[in-house]
């Protein structure tokens, strides 16, 4: 997600891309139909079919993002200041509803608990051998609370985002739960392929994050029938009111959604530009489309794989969020984190790359956007010592463990892009660059942690994975 801190102190082409699985393996695959009801409710049913990553596996762990917007939930995913601004109408609350469930094709037993209901743990009646195929299918049922936020709906759009039960990942013996906080993203997940239908009252435009195959018009509704391979996660934004522009940025199709904007042409070249940048420096863009939404949105903009949703609010910031957001394709997308854990790791490399891309585009140069980054770091340590905060740096921490929106900005946006920054530095541009790419085809459409980024900035120099890691360990000054 990009905090504007400024103001929120806080067709058919050819298709790029085949498998993200080896040869002969079979990855996870999710088979969703879904049905959005005009009361903004959804019927969904979800079949996933997985291999059992342990020896006697028993169970699996999905999350229940909608919970989190629950008028029981805890931890709420907005901020006390921001509720009048997310909840114009009043408080509504959202939620899903898991109805039946079925491991490998016989009811089964299963709970929901953790914080704010967060999780659904489905058992399998027999364990299962490690790499044996499994499947979960599940019944659900999802309400969406009138709020400008990732799930739910506002004045101009229905945002279908985190509305599913995803698989969490399964780490060092355990599956990871990460809890929905305001601020940061939650979301940490293994890239899957996924068919999916998805019916709506035909007064919709549908921006998907995946690539239609079929339309089918019945009765005052539109059944969609799609397919994308090897994404973290899908997302939908829906609305009444979307213009739609299509652009291509070297094979693949851009298409810009949006209700208010006096210069949409630009917007989508600036999304076609990132697309074509971001390739050409990392690695090629892996997908046949991307999409970029306008969207009733409290906080600047979220990605999602080869989609990204802009708040309708950002103002003279547009470009810069969509900029952002096409680079988490690369930083969250292509190459996956805990976000929960290391949201450092795809912040700071999407702030350094949109820089880099931004580089003399709107009169300011890549110096101008770092010597920001610095001012904004130093404003806000001034401001959190003032308040007797003065907790090292740690760049490698649990959400839960910011003292606050303005210090998570200052650690996983500003302090993380001026260390990769300097990491830049350096090394020098083309090889820092070099290593990226190398770095992100060795690890593409798989999790890195912190040590397989210093492990390579290591390699490409001796001493550079140990100075990053000053930074990260919040020992080094910047
Ligand atoms: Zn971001």
């Amino acid at each position: 997600m990009k905090k504007l801190i400024c103001i929120i102190c806080c067709a058919l082409f050819l298709p790029l891309f085949s498998s993200c699985k080896s040869e002969g393996e079979e990855g996870a695959n999710y088979r969703l139909n879904l049905v959005l009801n005009e009361d903004m409710t959804v019927d969904g049913s979800m079949e996933y079919s997985f291999t059992a990553e342990f020896e006697n596996q028993s169970y699996i762990t999905f999350n229940l993002y909608p919970n989190a917007f629950s008028e029981n939930a805890t931890v709420s995913p907005v901020f006390e200041r921001d509720i009048p601004s997310a909840y114009p109408n009043g408080f509504s609350g959202g939620k899903v509803d898991i109805l039946t469930v079925k491991t490998n094709g016989k009811t089964a037993d299963f709970e929901i608990g953790g914080v704010n209901s967060q999780f659904l743990k489905a058992k399998f009646s027999s364990p299962l051998k490690r790499g044996e195929k499994a499947s979960v299918y599940v019944e659900f049922k999802c309400l969406l609370p009138n709020v400008n936020h990732r799930f739910g709906y506002g004045e101009d759009t229905v945002n279908l985002t985190g509305f599913y039960p995803i698989a969490c990942v399964y780490e060092n013996g355990e599956f990871i739960q990460n809890v929905y906080y305001p601020s940061g993203d939650p979301f940490y997940s293994e890239c899957a392929d996924y068919d999916v239908s998805l019916t709506v009252p035909s007064t919709y435009t549908v921006a998907s994050s995946m690539a239609v195959e079929k339309t089918i018009w019945s009765g005052g509704q539109t059944e969609y029938v799609y397919k994308r391979d090897c994404v973290r996660d899908i997302a939908f934004v829906l609305s009444e009111k979307f213009n739609v522009l299509k652009g291509e940025a070297n094979g693949v199709e851009v298409t810009y959604y949006y209700y208010s904007d006096s210069a949409p042409e630009k917007t989508l070249q600036t999304a076609v530009d990132a697309i074509d940048f971001f390739s050409s420096t990392y690695y090629e863009y892996p997908y046949g489309e991307y999409a970029v939404c306008q969207a009733d949105f409290l906080y600047g903009g979220m990605e999602y794989p080869c989609l990204s949703l802009v708040s309708d609010a950002v103002g003279e910031y547009l470009d810069y969020t969509v900029a952002h957001e096409t680079a988490h394709q690369w930083f969250y997308g292509i190459i996956g984190v805990n976000e929960s854990e290391i949201g450092y790791l795809d912040e700071g490399l999407t702030e350094l790359s949109t820089a880099c891309f931004m580089d003399g585009r709107e009169g300011k140069t890549y110096r101008d956007y770092i010597l920001e980054a610095e001012n904004s770091y130093e404003a806000i340590k001034s401001s959190l010592t003032y308040l007797g905060i003065t907790t090292p740096p740690v760049m490698e921490r649990n959400l839960k463990d910011f003292s606050s929106e303005l210090e998570y900005v200052m650690i996983a946006y500003n302090r993380s892009e001026i260390a990769f920054d300097r990491v830049k530095s350096r090394l020098s541009d083309k090889l820092f660059f070099k290593t990226m790419k190398k770095f992100i085809k060795n690890n593409a459409f798989s999790n890195v942690t912190t040590s397989d980024l210093t492990k390579a900035f290591e390699r490409a120099k001796r001493g550079t994975g140990e100075f990053l890691k000053g930074y990260v360990d919040g020992v080094t000054a910047i």
